[in-house]
């Protein structure tokens, strides 16, 4: 594309930093899993079995890097929290298998899948798309990435949130109902995967509503914290 030719000044391109380094991930698409942890589907009123997994999307412009300030989003009242590992992809595919799918990855981080819950329960219990409740501007804070080679594969470890100091969001990786080889291999039935692509995995238990002034600490074993203000 050359910048001289475009009618307006083109959009920047989403990224996430690679831990310890200068250097970034482009990053192409937000993929989203729902529903992952048997704790929180219970918490939100639904049953436990294993369904297979639910994806929605978010924008890739809705990323906020760590340490920023997030604004308490419009036509909400309860504006809530979901930690969830990210897992960046490397390359893509179509239909990959579970055995192939770790092959796939570059990393992972820490992210939230902030969530206007108002706007989502009202949208679903109507069966229409959750997007205004969920795919809004700045509802994806997302940490630095660590690359595979550092940090290995990530399946088990403490996932835990606190809100100005007090633990929420407590649990451990080891008990998502879809493991990670699993979601790739599902999500890459529905879309071809392309390098650049990020999944937030689903949140365990705990979620919660926000009000301005509250700091968000996010941490995951291996993957460093993520930490968010809300202002105004
Ligand atoms: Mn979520």
């Amino acid at each position: 594309m050359d910048a001289g030719s475009c009618v307006i000044t083109p959009p920047s391109r989403a990224f996430l930093p690679v831990a310890g380094t200068s250097q970034i991930f482009p990053v192409r698409r937000i993929y989203c899993v729902g529903r992952n942890y048997v704790a929180h589907v219970r918490e939100m009123g639904g049953d436990e079995s294993r369904d297979p997994p639910i994806f929605f999307q978010k924008p890739s412009d809705s990323i906020v890097p760590d340490g920023s300030s997030i604004s308490y989003p419009p036509m909400t009242s309860k504006y809530h929290y979901e930690l969830e590992l990210v897992v960046a992809i490397k390359k893509g595919g179509r239909d990959i298998p579970v055995e192939d799918a770790l092959d796939h990855i570059y990393g992972y981080g820490v992210g939230l899948d902030m969530t206007r819950r108002d706007v989502q329960m009202d949208l679903g219990k109507s069966g229409l798309p959750w997007e205004a409740g969920k795919a809004f501007d700045e509802s994806c804070p997302c940490g630095p990435l660590h690359p595979v080679e550092q940090v290995g594969h990530i399946s088990e470890g403490s996932i835990r949130l606190t809100v100005d100091g007090e633990v929420k969001q407590d649990s451990d990786l080891r008990l998502m109902i879809w493991k990670v080889p699993e979601i790739i291999a599902n999500l890459s039935k529905y879309f071809m995967l392309q390098p650049g692509d990020i999944i937030l995995t689903g949140t365990p238990a705990g979620v919660g509503a926000v009000v301005p002034g509250n700091e968000l600490v996010g941490s995951i074993d291996k993957l460093g914290t993520l930490t968010v203000r809300i202002s105004d």
